[in-house]
Formats: C-alpha cells, sequence, structure tokens
C-alpha cells in the first residue's frame, strides 16, 4: 500500500517522472502497435488537445447549463447519423466508448421488450461468436442470456443458424460491420430482414467500421450495406475514437428513432437532490471528449476522412499483399477493411507473435484460430513502417521454424495440461498461471505469450481460464510495492 506524499511534489518533478514512465509504455506513435491507439498526425493531436482543453473542466451531464457541449453532442450526432444512412428520425447519443454504446443499445432493448414482448421473461440476445465482448458484458450486468451462433468458414456470421437460433426470447439480433476479430462485415442485409420479419431487434456493432466503411466503399472498394439504409436495423454503435480518430471517451450509439431511444434513458423523480435525468450509463461526462470529437469531425470534413482512409486502405493493401507473400503464413478470409487476422498453417502463430514482440512490435493474440491482429490506422501509413513489419515478420515465421525447442515445450504443456486439467484443474491451473505468468513483473508484461496461449487455448474448461484471468486482473489493478 502507498498513501498520498506528506507533502505534495513540485509540478516539475510530477510530470518529469510521468514522462519517464510513459517512456516505457508501448510507442503507438512510430506504428508498432496493432491496436488502442489510433494516431492520425501531430496536427490532429494538437488540435484535439486544444479543443479538449477549452472544455477541461465542464460537464456533460447537464446540457441546460452548458449549451455549447449540448450543440457538439446533438451535431456530432447528427453528423454520424447522416454518414451512416440515418434520417431526420434517427436520434442518438454519445457515449465514454463502443462498450458504453453497446451497454445502453442492450439496456434499450431490453426495455422495449418489457413494452413490446410482454410474454418475454428470460429475454435473450443473439450473437455472431465473432461479436465483441460488450454484449456479453451487456448481457452480464442486465441479466440477459447472450446465445452465441458460430460463424462460417469465411468468418461471417452464418445466417441460417442465426436465423434456427431465434426462440420466443429472443429480442435482439446482433450483427458487426466489421467485426473485430477477422474484420468481415456481415451479412447485414438478410440478418435484418430476418429480425424484421420476427418483429424483433437488430443492432450494428459498426463500433470500429462506422467511419471507415463509408469512406472505403467511397474510395471504390465493395462494401456491403450496413447502415441504417437496411431495412430492419434499429440501432448502431460507432466510435469516435476509433476511425474518427477523436480523443479516448468518444463513442455513439444511434437508433431508428426517439421512441426507441426513450429506452435508454434513466430518471429519478424522487430524490432529495433534486429529479435526476441521465442520457446514459455514466453521471458526469467529460465536456472535453465531446468538445474534441465536434471538432475532429469539423476539421477534417468529409474530404479529411476520406484522403486518411485512402492512406489507410493503400497500407492495408500492401500489408496484405506481402503477408500472403510469405510462407507459411496468410491473412484469414477477406477483410473488408483495414483490420486484419493473420494464420499459420505450419507454424504456431503465437511463436511468431512472440518473435515480433522481440523486434519492438505490439501486434494482439487471438485464438479460435490461433492468429495474430492488426489494426491499420493513420500512424502505420508512415514512412518505411510496411517494409520493416514485413522484413521482421518474415525473420519472425522463419525463427519460428527454427524454434524446436519452444515448440516442443509449449506443445508438451500443452498435452500435459489436456490430459491433467480433466482431473486436477486447479492444481494445474495454479501451475500454468506459475509457468506463464501473465502476472506484470515490473508492470510488463511476459515478452513469450506463445506458451500461455497455447495452454489458455487447449483447456478444456473454460471455467478455468476465467478463474486465471480473474486472477490475473486483480493482480494488475494492485499497486506495485515500491521499490525501497
Ligand atoms: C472497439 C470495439 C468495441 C468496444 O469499444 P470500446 O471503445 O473499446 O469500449 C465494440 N465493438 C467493436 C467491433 C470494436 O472494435
Amino acid at each position: 500500500m502507498i498513501g498520498l506524499p506528506r507533502k505534495g511534489n513540485s509540478k516539475e518533478d510530477t510530470l518529469n517522472e510521468m514522462k519517464a514512465l510513459r517512456d516505457k509504455d508501448a510507442n503507438w506513435k512510430d506504428g508498432k502497435t496493432w491496436s488502442l491507439v489510433f494516431f492520425a498526425g501531430n496536427e490532429i493531436v494538437e488540435l484535439l488537445q486544444d479543443a479538449y482543453g477549452l472544455f477541461f473542466s465542464e460537464n456533460g451531464l447537464n446540457p441546460t447549463a452548458f449549451p455549447s457541449l449540448r450543440k457538439f453532442e446533438t451535431e456530432v450526432v447528427s453528423m454520424t447519423a447522416h454518414l451512416l444512412g440515418g434520417d431526420e428520425k434517427v436520434s442518438g447519443n454519445m457515449t465514454s466508448g463502443g462498450t458504453e454504446s453497446i451497454l445502453m443499445a442492450v439496456k434499450t432493448a431490453r426495455e422495449w421488450a418489457k413494452e413490446n414482448m410482454p410474454k418475454v421473461k428470460e429475454p435473450e440476445i443473439l450473437l455472431p461468436t465473432t461479436a465483441h465482448p460488450a454484449f456479453d458484458k451487456a448481457a452480464h450486468y442486465f441479466s440477459l442470456k447472450a446465445v452465441h451462433v458460430p460463424v462460417k468458414e469465411d468468418f461471417r456470421a452464418d445466417v441460417a443458424a442465426m436465423k434456427a437460433a431465434i426462440n420466443e426470447n429472443t429480442i435482439l439480433m446482433v450483427g458487426s460491420a466489421p467485426s473485430y476479430p477477422h474484420g468481415v462485415v456481415d451479412s447485414i442485409s438478410e440478418l435484418a430482414s430476418i429480425a424484421k420479419e420476427r418483429n424483433i431487434l437488430f443492432h450494428v456493432d459498426a463500433c470500429v467500421g462506422g467511419f471507415m466503411l463509408p469512406f472505403v466503399r467511397e474510395l471504390g472498394y465493395d462494401i456491403p450495406a450496413f447502415d441504417f439504409q437496411v431495412p430492419g436495423v434499429t440501432s448502431l454503435s460507432v466510435d469516435l475514437h476509433k476511425y474518427a480518430y477523436a480523443a479516448k471517451g468518444a463513442s455513439v450509439v444511434l437508433y431508428q428513432n426517439s421512441a426507441l431511444r426513450k429506452h435508454q434513458f434513466f430518471v429519478y423523480t424522487d430524490w432529495p437532490g433534486g429529479i435526476y435525468a441521465s442520457p446514459t450509463m455514466v453521471g458526469t461526462r467529460p465536456g472535453g471528449a465531446i468538445a474534441a470529437a465536434w471538432s475532429i469531425m469539423n476539421y477534417l470534413g468529409h474530404e479529411g476522412y476520406l484522403e486518411i482512409a485512402r492512406r489507410v486502405m493503400d497500407t492495408t493493401d500492401k500489408l496484405k499483399k506481402g503477408i500472403n507473400s510469405i510462407e507459411g503464413i496468410e491473412v484469414l478470409g477477406q477483410p473488408d477493411m483495414s483490420i486484419l487476422a493473420i494464420g499459420s498453417q505450419k507454424d504456431d502463430i503465437y511463436i511468431v507473435a512472440d518473435a515480433m514482440t522481440k523486434r519492438g512490435w505490439h501486434p494482439d493474440r487471438q485464438q479460435f484460430p490461433p492468429s495474430m491482429h492488426l489494426t491499420v490506422t493513420a500512424a502505420h501509413s508512415g514512412e518505411g513502417v510496411v517494409d520493416a513489419f514485413l522484413k521482421d515478420l518474415e525473420e519472425a515465421v522463419e525463427e519460428a521454424g527454427k524454434a524446436k525447442w519452444d515448440k516442443i515445450s509449449s506443445s508438451v504443456a500443452v498435452s500435459v495440461a489436456k490430459g491433467a486439467a480433466k482431473v486436477l484443474p486447479k492444481k494445474v491451473m495454479s501451475q500454468v498461471t506459475q509457468l506463464s505468468s501473465p502476472a506484470p513483473v515490473g508492470g510488463k508484461m511476459p515478452e513469450k505469450t506463445a506458451a500461455m496461449y497455447g495452454l489458455i487455448g487447449s483447456l478444456p474448461n473454460r471455467g478455468d481460464v476465467e478463474d486465471v484471468i480473474l486472477n490475473f486482473l486483480d493482480k494488475i489493478y494492485s499497486v506495485e510495492k515500491k521499490e525501497s
């Protein structure tokens, strides 16, 4: 445990300590990270910081006190709805991110169903397995049942299986545009028409694609219909802090009409502190995030976004070609925009990922099937980034082929875990934690994760994996002991 410093430190010392810590973080400016940060240049960051700073103290909780924020939010929502095929009736709100947008859409569906499907006592939401876990979080928070339907070989939602999985308790169906794991757009038209036929709601998760797909289509790529132009789409989420390059804490949730949106709101009228009304999950809302989103949308405009999308797609095309020309690995499926997964037939892709980490890159690891994940952004269109990445990737694949010992030890560990997990899950799991310890050592993730992912992927009991990860969360959110 640590306490407050008895005497405060100087501004300079405080900031210097923070800067030194930041220097050890992932290097996203040079395109080394492939998720988490969407960077479109210093000029844009400066604008965002200025705009955020102007409204740094303002609180979006009460729009009547800050008409400025009200204007920003309603215009951001309107511009977003316009971009995504919405008409005058489409209404929505800004939220703190994709997760909150999705939480709101699911909560809205639950309330809507209470009114419109009164017979439903145990509501279910229907998801392709590739849908974002925010839907599972929503089901977890709001006591709904999440039903997962396996996707097809091309990683897109299986329309027939989704249809077959609808039952009298289904209140909401979901499709992604695109899905995060493999970057493919689900057949929104087909799914939404089924939902419409069955009189249930349909949500499009365009969190990552909403500010890319319209521009990618305009550039001439073949992008299937996915937005409010599609009959049956009743709500849609789109993150501004992703491909709209806004400051973090900015997303939009949209509804077909304001009658549906009303189910999102929360009002409590009996509080001694006054009548309390709040549109979304949170109470206090940072004015800065709302203001920064408005500033970037007005600064870049349609043409600005189109230009960035062009750079991102050129970069993606080059990456895809390069990856597919390396023997032993390939881009999985046919990604529709700038998100892709790299899989391997021969080598353990987790070993390749570890070899990339060793070379200073931060690719993300995925499972079912094992793959490496890339979100391509403006930061990767920088001079030499793709060439350096592809060169290192080729070396990493070669190294993985030679990594006999790693391979053997991880596959032995996997089979040991497979055999033992059935009999002694607790004991084995504690070994797994030790062996592959994802616990932060001095705040750093271990460089080698192949063994950990190999083990985790092979464990038959997902509950055990959940235990390991719960312990990991507990550890990572505990304060580190001060070095004395
Ligand atoms: C990022 C993402 C989310 C969640 O958004 P957060 O801003 O991280 O809460 C949901 N769906 C998809 C497809 C995403 O890519």
